[in-house]
């Protein structure tokens, strides 16, 4: 009798072996990626969170730059989002700056948790274990206190390179000699 091969896709056997197999740890970098990304965070980045993610989809504005990648690695730190790709050395599949997104969206109550992340004209969809949900409880509360922290801090540096003319009133760089508006003399 002629039998026909069954062929699982990839994705579900990646899948399989992540709930199946030896328990891996979600939420732990593996040292070498630990060890790229300290040296790829900037000055004063912090990771807040970090959870090995199923898939995570990037829809890019030209359907030929969009790309998916199972079994990666979803970080949150004070300043961006962070997905690696899960090998031997960093690589980085999304770098979304805080101040690019618009706002992200939650399925928690999906099988397999889901956030999207809505830029201005792309999208991230990042799909977690079944497995991985009890360490998603607090994710919209982390996620929404890191970008409202990244914004202040945005506004805050922002602030401090201009400064206000006595005369009238305009935001101007700080240290001009004359008011751009109302040519004010400033006296520094
Ligand atoms: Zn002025």
């Amino acid at each position: 009798m002629f039998k026909i091969p069954i062929v699982t896709p990839l994705h579900k056997l990646i899948k399989r072996y992540l709930s199946n197999g030896e328990k891996q740890n979600l939420t732990e970098l593996p040292s070498n990626l630990k060890n790229g990304l300290e040296g790829y965070l900037k000055q004063e980045e912090v990771v807040i969170f970090t959870l090995r993610n199923y898939r995570a989809m990037y829809i890019a504005p030209r359907w030929l730059d969009s790309n998916t990648f199972f079994n990666s690695w979803f970080i949150i730190t004070n300043q961006r989002i962070l997905i690696l790709r899960n090998s031997s050395s960093l690589k980085i599949f999304r770098d979304i700056p805080f101040d690019d997104i618009h706002r992200a969206n939650y399925e928690m109550n999906r099988l397999e948790p889901r956030i999207t992340i809505i830029s201005s004209d792309k999208e991230d969809r990042i799909d977690f274990l079944s497995d991985a949900i009890r360490h998603c409880e607090n994710i919209e509360e982390i996620f929404n206190n890191a970008l409202v922290d990244a914004r202040e801090r945005a506004k805050t540096s922002a602030a401090g390179d201009t400064m206000f003319c006595f005369n009238c009133g305009s935001k101007i760089p700080r240290k001009s000699k004359f008011c751009s508006e109302c040519g004010q003399e400033l006296i520094q």
